[in-house]
């Protein structure tokens, strides 16, 4: 197949258009990717390390005046956070001037009388690309040099229009460790059987592939780069994700996304990202491209993947496929399978070309990542003022009466009590909203909702400020609608979780105004994000040992891990070989068995890890509990653990159907029972768990075990999300305490740690502990 969007011929091209003198001059220095690298971007079997790219960044920003890069901060193991600016120079020189405009438009309380329409005749779209936060995704880190030296380089038309109109921020990678993580483990393994193989660690320290569902809960470094120095600043009108997804259905994804929308987002942005999607399918195809798929697998529900949504920005989220990290692979036609929403066999309004299989390199990828962000660039700065008017009615719409859009009236205000059952929680959840640019005031006379009166001085938000939807979906109870495949089909799987309520998760109580909003003062500086403490701080009270398989690591591992490091709780990993021989119950008093790393269930990046060979480890483990240690199993590795150790507990969803029960990441209520040691460090108010795909409790021997947690004996335990046959789980336990010999197995059916956000229950893990 040949392409006319090859890098070569676009250079090529460029040098004989550059027939104007000056700008020849300026183009003469311009490095090469290939004279940095040492290979072609996209070469096969070729990844970049990070100390190449950024070389390369730093070298482009030496030679040209469109390019200049910025160093964020360092990550999380101490690598620099790029930010390359691509614009006309003139841009570039005047960012500081650019950024007012376009804060201006965000927030028409900011604009003189009369002074819009120059303010539209005069900013630039902003464009933010974000590649490669899925470190095997591996075509995310070499696509962004092939864009950048385009851009330096080409004096064509399209180049021309795109650099005049737009300021491209351009994020070479959303987590370099991971270019580092997995590039040097192809590097060591190429030419062995594991060429070609995602590396046996999580190739982000603690969060592996959840880094991109960390976009309101702001938990990690490398989140909080992009957010407090790109979005914040910029809220830019467009946002290129791009990402990968597998090999054996259509080659790149483009939106429209599938239902549902979240309906908190503005509708001009679904509109948005629909209009500029199908003009990204129309380029592509006109150049040749095929298999490009649309209104497929991914939704447009959570804000914990789509910040800019909630922002003013259309997020445009690519999936090409990928083939082995840099190695070639060969998918015949006929072994390409239906994929969500389309079948890349047969031809549909949202597939309208089919691939005909054979060969896909990395080279591939890279050509359908470059093209399809070229296309988007350039539909962005050809409608630069469209887009630029969208901005700003956004605004407008947020500042006006509400509901904008939609049926339901919405709270003009939601008021947060300072006297709170956790003062931590508190002010975590100010700190989140507020680093989400939500403004937070004081109430200046007591408010009182529901009969309930809170103290002048209470936090408000109002939802009539520049991103209250934001706020509103973070405060609320989400209710997903329930979707199915077919009528009397299964439950539509949702791409991600279904609910986001910080009050639920974080045990904050919150009061929704309706009526007339509640009297305040001015918006609140914003307050520094607590020092998280617990009962185990910083002390060696009890011995704490994490369990991982040594071949794998699941990502719910690096979120306990994350957790024990942010609370400054030491612990110790071990894996299989610590079952064997010495006494572990003179090492550990506690074990923690994180999701996913027995029993599989668990999240590892595609396709999931397999789970650790248990003979030897729950052998090594009943002794452990028998002579009087602490296990603690969260999620899924507690079914494993019941079966390995023969504890008096079923599941009582063992077996049901998705049609009979569906709960795939949603907040429920439960019954704590307070006085027991477990939880009596359990504060909220309304007690609720982080339900997904996890088990229900039946105790069979109340003699040996204890429910310390439980879903109401009637109705409907939902809470926040999706849930289907909520009944099932009436009376059942979701926390049990089993004595065993001497010692205890504490059973979590929910997730205690939900990626970093669950404060609520984190208790529930120090009190099992401490018990
Ligand atoms: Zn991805």
């Amino acid at each position: 197949m040949s392409f006319r969007t090859s890098s070569v011929r676009v250079a090529l091209g460029a040098a004989i258009l550059a027939g104007n003198g000056a700008l020849a001059h300026a183009q003469r220095g311009i490095p090469t990717p290939a004279s940095i690298l040492g290979f072609e971007p996209g070469a096969d079997r070729h990844l970049p390390s990070w100390k190449q790219i950024t070389d390369y960044f730093t070298a482009l920003d030496k030679a040209s005046p469109r390019v200049s890069v910025r160093t964020l901060g360092k990550t999380t193991l101490g690598r620099p956070f790029l930010v390359v600016f691509i614009s006309d120079s003139s841009t570039l020189a005047n960012l500081e001037h650019y950024r007012q405009i376009q804060r201006k438009l965000m927030d028409p309380r900011l604009q003189a009388a009369g002074e819009r329409q120059k303010l539209l005749d005069e900013g630039k779209n902003v464009i933010l690309v974000t590649s490669a936060i899925h470190s095997n995704e591996s075509g995310g880190f070499t696509t962004p040099i092939v864009l950048a030296d385009r851009l330096a380089r080409a004096a064509d038309p399209e180049a021309r229009t795109i650099l005049a109109n737009t300021i491209i921020m351009l994020v070479p990678s959303q987590n370099p460790d991971g270019v580092d993580i997995v590039g040097d483990y192809y590097r060591s393994t190429l030419g062995t059987p594991m060429e070609g193989r995602d590396p046996p660690n999580l190739y982000h320290k603690y969060v592996g592939h959840d880094d991109n569902r960390d976009w309101y809960a702001f938990t990690q470094p490398e989140t909080r780069y992009t957010v407090d120095s790109l979005y914040t600043p910029w809220d830019p009108e467009i946002v290129n994700d791009i990402h990968q997804q597998g090999s054996d259905a259509g080659r790149i994804f483009i939106p429209p996304y599938m239902d549902p929308v979240e309906p908190n987002i503005d509708p001009i942005l679904t509109a948005a990202t629909n209009g500029l999607g199908m003009a990204i399918v129309w380029r592509m195809t006109n150049q040749g491209f095929t298999g490009i798929a649309s209104n497929a697998a991914y939704d447009q529900w959570s804000p914990a993947r789509q910040y800019s949504l909630y922002h003013r920005g259309a997020r445009l989220l690519t999936e090409t496929a990928s083939a082995r990290l840099a190695t070639p692979i060969d998918i015949p036609f006929d072994d390409l399978r239906p994929a969500r929403g389309y079948d890349p066999k047969t031809v549909t309004w949202n597939f309208p070309s089919l691939w005909p299989g054979g060969h896909w390199t990395y080279g591939d990828i890279v050509r359908y990542q470059t093209a399809a962000s070229w296309a988007l660039f350039l539909d962005a700065a050809q409608d630069r003022r469209a887009w630029l008017e969208g901005y700003a009615s956004q605004a407008d719409r947020a500042m006006a009466a509400q509901p904008a859009w939609g049926h339901d009236a919405w709270p003009t205000a939601i008021v947060i009590p300072k006297t709170q059952p956790d003062t931590q929680a508190l002010k975590r959840m100010i700190w989140t909203l507020q680093h989400g640019q939500v403004e937070i005031r004081e109430s200046t006379a007591p408010v009182t909702v529901d009969g309930k009166s809170y103290a002048a001085g209470s936090y408000v938000v109002l939802t009539k400020q520049p991103f209250g939807g934001y706020a509103k979906t973070l405060l609320e109870h989400q209710a997903y609608p329930n979707l199915f495949d077919y009528p009397g089909g299964p439950p539509k799987r949702p791409y991600d979780v279904t609910a986001h309520t910080l009050p639920l998760i974080f045990g904050v109580d919150v009061a929704h105004v309706t009526g007339t909003a509640p009297a305040t003062g001015a918006v609140l500086k914003e307050i520094p994000e607590p020092t998280y403490t617990s009962p185990l701080t910083g002390k060696s009270a009890k011995r704490i040992a994490m369990f991982r398989p040594s071949a794998t690591e699941p990502i719910d591992e690096g979120w306990t891990h994350w957790l024990l490091d942010t609370y400054k709780i030491p612990f110790t990993t071990i894996t299989e070989k610590d079952f064997t021989g010495a006494s572990l119950n003179d090492r550990f008093d506690a074990i923690i068995f994180p999701e996913g790393v027995v029993g599989g269930g668990g999240r590892g990046g595609r396709g999931g890890p397999p789970a650790a060979s248990t003979t030897d480890v729950f052998a090594g483990l009943d002794t452990f509990v028998k002579n009087g240690g602490t296990v603690l199993a969260f999620n899924t590795a507690s079914t494993a653990i019941i079966d390995g150790l023969k504890l008096p507990v079923k599941n009582a969803l063992a077996g049901v159907r998705n049609n009979d029960f569906y709960a795939p990441g949603s907040i429920l209520a439960v019954e704590i029972k307070r006085d027991h040691p477990i939880a009596r460090g359990f504060t909220a108010t309304v007690p609720a768990v982080w339900f997904e795909n996890g088990p229900a409790f039946e105790i069979s021997d109340s003699t040996q075990a204890t429910a310390v947690a439980s879903y109401p004996a009637t109705g409907n335990p939902l809470l926040s999300g999706w849930l289907l046959g909520g009944t099932k789980l009436n009376g059942k336990a979701a926390l049990v305490d089993v004595k065993h010999g001497r010692g205890h197995v504490v059973l979590y059916g929910f997730r205690p740690q939900y990626r970093g956000q669950s404060m609520a229950t984190y208790p529930l893990i120090w009190g099992a502990i401490l018990q």
